[in-house]
């Protein structure tokens, strides 16, 4: 069973928790969390599960040397190579723009945890990653490409099994959740949880909210969100229909541009902190959180319903846009 085939490198599962204190705030909801900013890797976040099965595939690849790309500020990156370094592999990450004269926030891990560092200029989603590929192979390196955000079909493996763990999580708590809220930027999360719903027989009304608006190598996130379904459908031998609404995304709250931080991720953040004592990042889960609240404030979900906001890491990068969210 392809899903057995993992390397184990989190600490799951993670929590699953009521939000008191935020219900109370929005009393009309009940509103939950799942704890993927605690998965380890040096510090956590949502790539651990994509890691687990791609490290293993690099790993019976035979391969000792790892590359992936990112943003200066990856989430993604610095999981990668705490990943690496754990399972003794080379690590080379493509950063956009060029080196800074401060290493700050997830940068700054990344370099600690050993990365070796190519910033690549206008190009942060992995444009040169052959490029750099030959040159080590060149080197005699036996090179293993984990893509841009860890989404392709084995990375998105993890968070179809993440689905078993929060369906085991509810049927414990003998809760049925109505509204799944996190963020979603490469589509890897967005289509491992379609398909562990299909998988696992379990209802609940995905709301993906757009971190990036700008595409990936051509491709917009709704179209890799569906190829990836598709891919998994085939290869986890599913015959349910998609629901063609699980691989759509809200957008509205990424028109700023990625990484761009505003009043709204700010208000998010301080408002999850100061009532619950759990930080968000500024980039991804703060926006997504934003998303989440913005729906509750409008009533724009039907009442009593039960809400769980996935969180996906990305603390590191508080500290680099520290002067933004003061
Ligand atoms: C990568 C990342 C996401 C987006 O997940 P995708 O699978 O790329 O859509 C969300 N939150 C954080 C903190 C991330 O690092």
């Amino acid at each position: 069973m392809i899903l057995s085939h993992k390397e184990n490198l989190g600490f799951l599962p993670t929590p699953f928790q009521k939000l008191n204190q935020l219900s109370k705030l929005y009393p009309d909801y009940n509103i939950y969390i799942k704890r993927d900013d605690q998965t380890g890797l040096a510090t956590g976040g949502n790539k651990t599960r994509k890691l687990e099965y791609l490290i293993y595939e690099a790993l019976k690849s035979g391969s000792n040397t790892v590359i992936t790309a990112g943003a200066q500020q990856s989430n993604h990156c610095r999981q990668t190579v705490a990943a690496c370094a754990s399972k003794d592999l080379e690590c080379h990450l493509l950063l956009g723009g060029t080196e800074p004269a401060v290493y700050d926030g997830n940068l700054l891990l990344s370099h600690l945890l050993g990365a070796k560092i190519h910033f690549t200029g206008e190009n942060r989603k992995g444009e040169d990653i052959e490029q750099i590929k030959i040159e080590l192979e060149n080197q005699g390196k036996k090179v293993y490409v984990v893509p841009y955000g860890g989404s392709n079909i084995t990375g998105v493996l993890g968070y179809v099994n993440a689905v078993k763990e929060i369906k085991n999580q509810l049927d414990e708590a003998q809760i049925k959740m109505d509204y799944v809220f996190f963020a979603s930027s490469s589509g890897g999360t967005q289509a491992g949880l379609a398909l562990g719903k299909m998988k696992f027989d379990i209802e609940f009304k995905l709301m993906p909210i757009s971190i990036d608006k700008e595409s990936i190598n051509g491709h917009t996130i709704q179209e890799l969100v569906f190829d990836l379904v598709n891919e998994g459908k085939e290869k986890l031998n599913l015959k349910n229909a998609f629901n063609f609404e699980d691989g759509k995304l809200i957008t509205g709250y990424d028109k700023l541009g990625y990484g761009v931080v505003s009043e709204n991720e700010k208000d998010a953040i301080k408002e999850l902190a100061a009532n619950e004592g759990i930080l968000l990042d500024p980039v991804y889960s703060g926006r997504a959180f934003y998303g989440m609240i913005d729906f509750l404030r409008q009533h724009k979900l039907p009442k009593n319903a039960n809400v769980l906001f996935w969180h996906t890491g990305g603390l590191p990068s508080i500290f680099y846009y520290k002067d933004k969210i003061k």
